[in-house]
């Protein structure tokens, strides 16, 4: 099937055409840093106001680039929640004109579960079930993938993501947003072992992940003012790697059948993330799969992807599908937690 796919959950307005040899025949993204920048983060109302702003002349690019019509297109995938609400309503009401006045099947997509598939768009090996990592700006969580719709949550943040922790990083270093790319890249003239920082949770018996006391010690330490800001950027990627790991390593003692270690979400851009946790693969013998770049920020190419896993699965969503703020890929994880957790 060829799917059109339409992502607006946060600061990236994409659409893209992805088909079910694994093709993606078009994609388009429009990022909306510079309105953001003066603010150091995402602002809800600019963000919904440039997805309304960018989305039909993406939509029509990405179809010109393909050589395809809405003819053609043989379901509409938008990303339903979880995220910015005045986002998320944008594009699934793009995606619901289009079902209706082209006469497709509609498939309300998890942001989340765009990332946790992508892995899948660009390794034509990699199968069900395996272990992901899924760290991105609003969310730290190890999943146990099954399958299409079938998600274990294993662990999650009971504070900060891991994007997160690098975005308020950057922001105190003075580093610019968005803060990933930022802080690896001051990270690389940098001395990882300058600065001592804590590793919230490593090595408890608890599975979770904590990056709130990290940001914090980011801060003490910028304001005693001895370090350079590189070394601090380094010695704080070095931390969360190390906890990311630490992590990861007791979730792959815990479960049995996986048949590869995945990363995914915009932290997997990361190139001391990558290295390290291929390195626990080897270690624990597993193939080792991470999206390319591109794909592990927010696109539209994961969410028309995941569409199609899903519509090859036979799902096909009523046009009054609600847009959702929150939706966890595992419900009964979610319901199961703790305070805070
Ligand atoms: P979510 O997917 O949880 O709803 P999001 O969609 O905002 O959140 P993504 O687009 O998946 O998040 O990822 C963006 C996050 O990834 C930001 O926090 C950003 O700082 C981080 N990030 C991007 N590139 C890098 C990098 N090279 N190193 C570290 N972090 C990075
Ligand atoms: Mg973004
Ligand atoms: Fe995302």
């Amino acid at each position: 099937p060829l799917i059109l796919g339409l992502e607006s959950s946060c600061d990236e307005t994409a659409a893209a055409l992805v088909d079910g040899d694994r093709n993606i025949l078009a994609h388009r993204l429009a990022g909306q840093e510079a309105a953001h920048a003066p603010f150091g983060g995402v602002v809800p109302e600019i963000a919904a106001r440039a997805h309304v702003e960018a989305l039909g002349p993406l939509i029509e690019a990405a179809l010109a680039d393909a050589g395809k019509t809405l003819a053609d297109v043989d379901a509409i995938a938008a990303t339903a929640g979880p995220g910015l609400i005045g986002g998320v309503m944008v594009g699934l009401l793009m995606a619901k004109g289009i079902a209706l006045s082209a006469r497709k099947p509609l498939v309300a997509v998890n942001h989340l579960e765009g990332h946790a598939l992508s892995p899948r768009l660009a390794d034509g090996g990699l199968q069900f079930p395996y272990l992901l990592l899924l760290t991105s700006g609003g969310h730290c969580q190890l999943l146990f993938v099954e399958g299409v719709g079938r998600y274990r949550r294993l662990a999650t943040t009971i504070d900060d993501a891991a994007g997160e922790a690098f975005d308020k990083t950057a922001k105190l270093l003075g580093l610019g947003f968005p803060g990933g790319p930022a802080v690896e890249r001051a990270a690389l003239s940098g001395d990882p072992k300058a600065v001592p920082l804590p590793r919230p949770l490593v090595g408890t018996a608890e599975p979770h992940f904590s990056f709130a006391g990290l940001k914090s010690a980011v801060l003490r330490a910028r304001d005693a003012g001895i370090h350079k800001s590189e070394d601090i950027a380094a010695s704080f990627q070095q931390a969360v790697v190390d906890c990311l790991i630490d992590r990861t390593r007791r979730a792959l003692d815990s479960i049995d059948g996986a048949t590869a270690l995945v990363v995914a979400g915009g932290v997997a851009a990361n190139k001391a993330v990558r290295g390290a946790l291929e390195a626990l693969a080897s270690q624990y013998g597993l193939p080792f799969s991470a999206p390319p770049l591109w794909l592990c920020t927010d696109n539209a190419a994961m969410i028309a992807w995941a569409g199609l896993e899903r519509f090859r699965a036979g799902a096909n969503d009523p046009l009054d599908t609600p847009a959702r703020a929150r939706w966890p890929l595992d419900p009964d994880a979610e319901k199961a937690r703790g305070a805070g957790v």
